[in-house]
């Protein structure tokens, strides 16, 4: 009897290994079906604005329902639809959400090395707007839902694919659209999208960021009232000298620093990773000692900008506008500031401590619309969804998780909103790249063609091990 049962184990675990190999696909089949999926992708011109999104939905939608993929289009402007896929799993548990934005920021095409909708390919890099943000996750994304249907995964849950439209400045088009109007097509316990990625050094992976939250874009104007006059006789009231005083004051104001559990856990697990004397700034900037923090501080504005943004609502003057001929003074100017704020920021309390550093009765300081984000709940750092995507980094890439809180913002803020598990993936980029002018929204962007590869297969084997029958 007992050799009985254990040869119904091992018979057992046999067809539950051969039944997980069978889950795997033909990986040279995929990686050149990645490759040109991607290219196609590029080749679509889908700046926004204006946006145009309709040639990129229509080659998805026709890619997945080539596969028997059911698709479904939503679209306020009839060349900006969003595409929604879903492959069905038994229910047994809530649904994944997948995905990308298929429109990208704008070009100067003086700037491009490789024309930027050519999606050239020399000395193993790709070029083109979108490479890195954010035709990566839509092929991440479109690879995983035509690879689930062709191997006819058993799922615990559906897995649903979302490619939106608008992400770049109209997101009334997309998300908004989405999460007002259609939530019930989305609605998840888990999403993946852009905002996290591999960060590689020397050529080198050296840890995975995976967004869990983000800080929360407002615009505050700056108008300075002065009475006008003309040139010759030079006016301490003049507006365009008030407000650059204003200006210049905000700018030098170094705003509360504030630590939270995501920034808190980056910092300390990005210590471990550091040599000496970095690690010990990422361990001062975590003390309680105001001169280790101050001192670190000052490193982190000069060297590392990003990391001084992690700590704070941060402020940048983006806009300067007075005047208009050399011999008026004239009676009002005006700033843009581009704040970014924390995600637990008191909007009007920043107001009146901003107003308190100006402390000038002839600065008016006021909030102004622009294409904001609501403020969100974290993504918990102990779900199984961090936690497969962490084991997933190990495998993929042998490198730590950072849990990391974006200083810009993305579409997962209207799904956080609603209480969905949000995370922010990648794929690896040499931090060379950004000073070299080829970063998301830069000059010129590109991506290592083994890099979007690699993250095809990190994207699927996640997808995969959280939604698979278990
Ligand atoms: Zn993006």
């Amino acid at each position: 009897m007992r050799t009985l049962i254990l040869l119904l184990c091992v018979s057992a675990l046999i067809s539950m290994a051969l039944f997980a190999q069978s889950q795997q696909p033909d990986w040279k089949a995929f990686d050149e079906e990645t490759m040109r999926h991607f290219q196609a992708l590029v080749r679509f011109d889908t700046t926004d604005p204006p946006g145009g999104e309709k040639p990129a939905a229509d080659y998805l939608k026709q890619v997945l329902e080539k596969e028997g993929i059911p698709t479904k289009v939503f679209a306020l402007e009839p060349n900006r639809p969003n595409v929604v896929a879903r492959i069905k799993g038994s229910g047994k548990k809530r649904p994944l959400l997948v995905m990308g934005h298929t429109d990208t920021v704008n070009v100067d095409p003086k700037k491009w090395t490789f024309p930027p909708f050519s999606a050239a390919r020399d000395k193993g890099y790709i070029y083109g707007r979108g490479t890195i943000d954010d035709k990566d996750n839509v092929t991440g994304a479109l690879m995983a839902a035509v690879t689930l249907k062709r191997l006819n995964v058993p799922l615990d849950r559906d897995v649903i694919f979302l490619f939106e439209a608008g992400e770049e400045g109209a997101s009334r088009l997309g998300i908004r659209f989405m999460a007002d109007q259609h939530f019930d097509e989305i609605d998840s316990e888990f999403c993946l999208a852009e905002g996290g990625g591999v960060v590689r050094q020397g050529g080198q992976v050296k840890y995975a960021n995976i967004q869990t939250m983000e800080k929360i874009p407002r615009g505050i104007e700056l108008t300075a009232h002065c009475v006008a006059g003309h040139g010759s006789v030079p006016l301490k009231t003049n507006a365009i000298v008030h407000l650059a005083d204003a200006v210049s004051a905000v700018a030098k104001w170094r705003t509360p620093i504030r630590i939270n559990d995501t920034t808190g856990l980056y910092f300390s697990r990005l210590a471990e990773l550091s040599g000496p004397a970095d690690a010990q700034r990422y361990r001062d900037i975590l003390s309680s000692d105001p001169k280790k923090i101050e001192a670190a501080d000052e490193y982190f504005l000069d060297q590392e900008p990003r990391h001084a943004s992690m700590l704070r609502t941060s402020v940048s003057p983006n806009e300067f506008n007075g005047g208009y001929r050399s011999n008026v003074i004239p009676s009002e100017a005006k700033a843009r500031l581009d704040v970014r704020a924390l995600p637990d920021e008191d909007p009007a309390k920043f107001l009146e401590a901003m107003k308190t550093i100006i402390n000038d009765p002839a600065i008016d300081v006021a909030y102004t619309s622009r294409d904001t984000r609501p403020g969100t709940p974290v993504a918990k750092l102990d779900s199984e969804a961090f936690k497969t995507l962490e084991a997933n980094v190990r495998k993929e890439y042998n490198a730590p998780t950072l849990p990391t809180m974006g200083t810009g913002a993305t579409d997962m803020a209207y799904l956080r909103a609603k209480g969905m598990q949000c995370y922010g993936i990648g794929p690896a980029t040499d931090i060379e790249d950004g000073p070299l002018g080829f970063g998301a929204h830069s000059d010129q962007e590109r991506v290592l063609e083994s890099e979007i590869i690699r993250f095809a297969h990190f994207n699927w084997d996640v997808i995969l091990d959280l939604a698979r029958a278990k």
